[in-house]
């Protein structure tokens, strides 16, 4: 039996992506969380404001290529920070894709310095120069399955 403690790094990109399994749009389901000091402080998924109605009752509402009626899961992890009052400032983010350039602008302004990241997704190349211009790091994580093979793991085994 595998007793080896999840590193952070799973442990917090595997919160992002349960968070991404409540996304409400059709086209793509993000999820990210807001870590700071090791303690989730705020997570989101992309999803339609609240009270409006949702991608997977209506249908998208595309243009250009771009959903315009979500606001995206890293949106939502900073929003919620500023709804509460939690600071963010030395916090690192966790997001299931690459982010995209409006979203990189808010999370580096916001003052989070690192960026983890689990699938490249249309990898904006201005979003990257100025993450290293800001002295910020970007970093993807690849999930390791061992970790998980308890979820769905219901036997109760006694520690020896
Ligand atoms: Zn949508
Ligand atoms: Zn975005």
């Amino acid at each position: 039996m595998n007793n080896e403690r999840i590193p952070w790094d799973q442990y917090f990109m595997a919160q992002a992506v349960l968070l991404s399994l409540r996304s409400t749009c059709t086209r793509l389901e993000v999820g990210a969380t807001l870590v700071r000091d090791k303690r989730i402080i705020a997570g989101g998924y992309n999803g339609a404001v609240s009270g409006d109605v949702h991608c997977i009752d209506e249908g998208c509402y595309v243009v250009d290529g771009h959903c315009l009626r979500t606001i995206h899961a890293e949106m939502n992890a900073l929003l919620q920070c500023a709804k509460l009052g939690v600071p963010t400032e030395g916090a690192e983010i966790y997001v299931t894709h690459f982010p995209c350039l409006a979203c990189t602008k808010a999370i580096l302004q916001a003052g989070i310095k690192k960026i983890h990241y689990l699938h490249d997704y249309r990898n904006d190349s201005y979003a990257q120069s100025l993450i290293k211009q800001l002295g910020a790091s970007v970093h993807q994580v690849s999930l390791d399955q061992k970790y998980f093979a308890k979820l769905l793991d219901n036997s109760t085994e006694e520690v020896g």
